[in-house]
C-alpha cells in the first residue's frame, strides 16, 4: 500500500512538473499598445462594424461605457472603462474603444437624424435588452460576452486576409491575449476595491466573447 502511495505521489509530481513545463512554454508576451497587435485590432473591428449591423441604440452603449462625458482624459476614460471593463486587458480596450468611437459618432452615419434613426432601426432583441441593460454586472456582461462573440465571429469568418493556414496560429493569439486579460483580472480583484464584486469566470467579458469566437472558428479545407 506504502508503496503504490509512493508511486501515486511520484507520478503526481512528474505530471505536475511536465505541466508547469508546458504552462511556461504558452505564457503570453504582453501587449503594451493594442493598436500594434492584428487580434486586438480585429476585435475592435469585429466590434464596431458589429455596432453599426445591429444598430445599437444609444441607451445600451450608455449602460455599457456610461454616458458621453465632455471629458476625455485617461482618468475619464479608465473609470468609464470599469463599468465593463478589465482595465489594461488587451481584448477589454479595443472593444471599449469600439463602443465609444461608435457612441461619439456622428449623426450622418445613421442616415440624417439621429433619435429618429435609432426609433426606426430594428437594433437589437427584447432578450438583448434584458441583460445589456441591466444595472447588474454579471447579468450585463454575460450579455455583452456574447454580443463579442457574435461580432468577433462575423469578422473571423470573413476575413479574406487571414489565410487558412494561419487560423491555428491567429486562434493561439486570440487565446493568449485572453489569458493575458484574465490575469490583469485576477490581481485587480485581488488588489483594489473596484473589481472586488466580480469574478474571472464571467468579469472578462471581451475575453471570454473572443475566445468563444476563436474557438468555433472553422478551418476551411
Ligand atoms: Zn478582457
Amino acid at each position: 500500500m506504502r508503496i503504490l502511495l509512493a508511486l501515486v505521489v511520484a507520478f503526481g509530481l512528474l505530471v505536475a512538473t511536465v505541466d508547469y513545463g508546458q504552462e511556461k512554454k504558452v505564457e503570453p508576451e504582453s501587449v503594451a499598445d493594442w493598436r500594434k497587435d492584428p487580434v486586438c485590432r480585429a476585435v475592435y473591428a469585429g466590434v464596431l462594424e458589429g455596432l453599426y449591423r445591429d444598430a445599437v441604440s444609444d441607451k445600451i452603449v450608455a449602460n455599457i461605457i456610461g454616458k458621453k462625458t465632455s471629458r476625455k482624459d485617461k482618468k475619464t476614460m479608465r473609470e468609464r472603462m470599469k463599468r465593463s471593463f478589465v482595465l489594461d486587458c488587451p481584448l477589454c480596450e479595443p472593444t471599449f474603444e469600439a463602443f465609444l468611437t461608435y457612441q461619439n459618432r456622428k449623426a450622418e452615419s445613421l442616415g440624417g437624424d439621429r433619435e429618429l434613426a435609432q426609433k426606426t432601426l430594428p437594433g437589437l432583441g427584447a432578450q438583448w435588452k434584458k441583460t445589456l441593460l441591466s444595472d447588474a454586472t454579471r447579468q450585463r456582461l454575460e450579455g455583452l460576452s456574447l454580443l463579442v462573440e457574435r461580432w468577433v465571429r462575423v469578422k473571423l469568418d470573413s476575413s479574406s486576409e487571414i489565410k487558412p493556414a494561419e487560423i491555428q496560429a491567429w486562434k493561439n493569439r486570440v487565446h493568449q491575449r485572453s489569458t493575458e486579460g484574465k490575469g490583469k483580472l485576477i490581481s485587480l480583484i485581488q488588489d483594489g476595491n473596484d473589481y472586488k464584486q466580480w469574478s474571472a469566470y464571467w468579469g472578462c467579458a471581451a475575453c471570454n466573447g473572443s475566445t468563444l469566437a476563436a474557438e468555433a472558428w472553422k478551418i476551411k479545407p
